[in-house]
């Protein structure tokens, strides 16, 4: 496997060696991989992202309470990983790692984005739509953008050849989570939600429970117009869809053939919702003959937002939610599916990160890398179940441009800092009380104490030093606000004109 050089690259190799993580575990019968892709044809790449849906909303994963049969089958027929983490708990820094392999921090964008945002994603950054684009994809995407609204910074602007969504968050309107008789103010600042469908906007204030339909629809009319299009499945150029969901974002909803189906309530069938989806964007990939030639990958952008309770999904076994550097708010599910492709069945607790879709999909398709330093990590050998692992290197937990923690292998430390934590869980959409808490320096043992409940750093004083260099590490690299540091190697936000 072409192993690439990575310039800048934060994973520093000495460190490591002694802490990382267990490799993959392949299920009993594992098929043995099989090579059926068309020579010199790369393969098709779906990218499946929900908004704030919860390790704990994925029926698959430890301690989950929903339903999801589809995504279930795509872990039991592909890999299913433990250790997945995005680069931000929330999310429109979350999108611009997906999306350039780079922290947020380094690219402008660790902070979430409001309507009529002066500042996202720069449009000088190369997002994995570009480079997949150069490389002779139609790329397409539907539902949430998040990384900036002006128009040079909106999707068709940043590699996608088509687009139909919202442009930030399905909250941000002026019905926000309002209501002055239980004191909760909402935002009558903020403009008409528009909707955006075929190049123009098509509806304001868009009917929540239409947005999981449309975006469906969408998605299984491009790819049936791929195809047709070209005449058959073998002689289509490759593609790259992007399915981004609204939804389990608040206000959540399900359209009618989902309500009550769950009996958990309207979250779970939400869910259902959302899984459905996802099942229907595969059934078309099997039904159009693309399969065999597609790697499809589920993930979320960041933890559940449980200030609103009962409209929140849940973190399995891990402490804090959307917001925190805690593992809740960082690590999510994520299974990755390409039958014929890879080694089926295997779950990996190996660290890796929403960060390394661009490197990993461009080993894949022979597409180039960005021209300019990221931060992800080629992990193809550990997609397809073939070659040895790349080595994980500390991962570290920003929040917006504030160092909160370090990962390596099994330890997790945390630098003192200032987190939310909700005091009340709120119902029936409406957000709970929170309060802001400080953390202390903390060690945890991510191994032997997942739920971050027990402070060993006096146990350990020499990893607490180790991994205090690798924080000063990337303090020099991207900066750290909570002690005034501005990084080296940051680069400048896009500006809305
Ligand atoms: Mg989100």
């Amino acid at each position: 496997m072409k192993m690439h050089a990575w310039a800048l690259r934060l994973a520093l190799g000495g460190l490591v060696g002694a802490c990382q993580t267990a490799g993959t575990d392949p299920a009993p019968h594992a098929e043995c991989v099989r090579e059926t892709r068309n020579a010199g044809s790369p393969p098709n790449i779906v990218v499946l992202f929900a908004d704030d849906m919860g390790w704990g909303d994925v029926g698959c994963y430890e301690g989950s309470q929903c339903q999801t049969p589809n995504i279930d089958r795509l872990a039991r027929e592909g890999l299913r990983l433990t250790s997945f983490y995005v680069a931000a708990p929330a999310c429109s820094p979350s999108r611009a790692a997906l999306l350039t392999g780079c922290y947020p921090v380094r690219v402008g964008v660790p902070e979430v984005l409001g309507p009529k945002s002066p500042t996202g994603l720069a449009p000088s950054e190369e997002t994995l739509a570009e480079l997949l684009r150069e490389r002779g994809y139609t790329t397409a995407m539907v539902g949430k953008w998040h990384l900036g609204d002006a128009p040079a910074m909106l999707p068709t602007a940043q590699g996608f050849d088509s687009w139909t969504g919202l442009p930030y968050s399905n909250d941000m309107w002026p019905w926000h989570y309002g209501d002055p008789e239980r004191g909760v103010i909402g935002n009558p600042n903020w403009p008409d939600l528009p909707l955006f469908d075929g190049g123009q906007v098509t509806q304001l204030n868009p009917n929540q429970d239409s947005l999981t339909p449309l975006y469906t629809k969408r998605a299984l009319e491009f790819l049936d117009a791929h195809v047709h299009a070209q005449g058959n499945a073998q002689a289509a150029s490759p593609f790259f869809l992007y399915y981004a969901f609204s939804h389990p974002h608040v206000p959540i909803a399900a359209s009618e053939r989902f309500r009550g189906k769950s009996g958990q309530g309207l979250y779970a069938d939400m869910i259902l919702e959302i899984d459905d989806a996802v099942g229907q964007v595969v059934a078309k990939l099997e039904e159009l003959g693309l399969a065999q030639n597609t790697w499809v990958v589920f993930t979320s952008d960041n933890g559940p937002w449980t200030r609103f309770g009962d409209h929140a999904g849940t973190t399995g076994p891990w402490r804090g939610d959307k917001g925190t550097c805690f593992e809740g708010g960082m690590r999510m599910p994520c299974v990755v599916w390409a039958p014929g492709q890879m080694v089926a069945g295997r779950t990996s607790d190996q660290v890796t990160t929403a960060m390394d879709l661009v490197p990993t999909v461009a080993a894949l398709t022979g597409a180039r890398l960005p021209s300019r330093p990221i931060d992800g990590v080629d992990q193809s050998a550990l997609w397809t179940g073939r070659g040895e692992l790349p080595i994980p290197g500390p991962f570290f937990y920003y929040y917006p441009s504030e160092l909160h923690a370090v990962r390596v292998g099994r330890w997790k430390l945390h630098a003192p800092h200032p987190f939310r934590k909700v005091v009340t869980p709120g119902q029936g959409g409406y957000p709970g009380e929170q309060t802001f808490v400080q953390v202390e320096r903390s060690l945890y043992d991510l191994e032997a104490d997942p739920g971050e409940t027990t402070n060993v750093a006096a146990s350990h004083p020499e990893i607490v030093r180790r991994l205090e260099r690798e924080l000063e590490r990337a303090r020099v690299e991207l900066g750290d606000s909570l002690v005034g540091r501005k990084g080296r190697a940051v680069r400048p936000a896009g500006k809305a004109q």
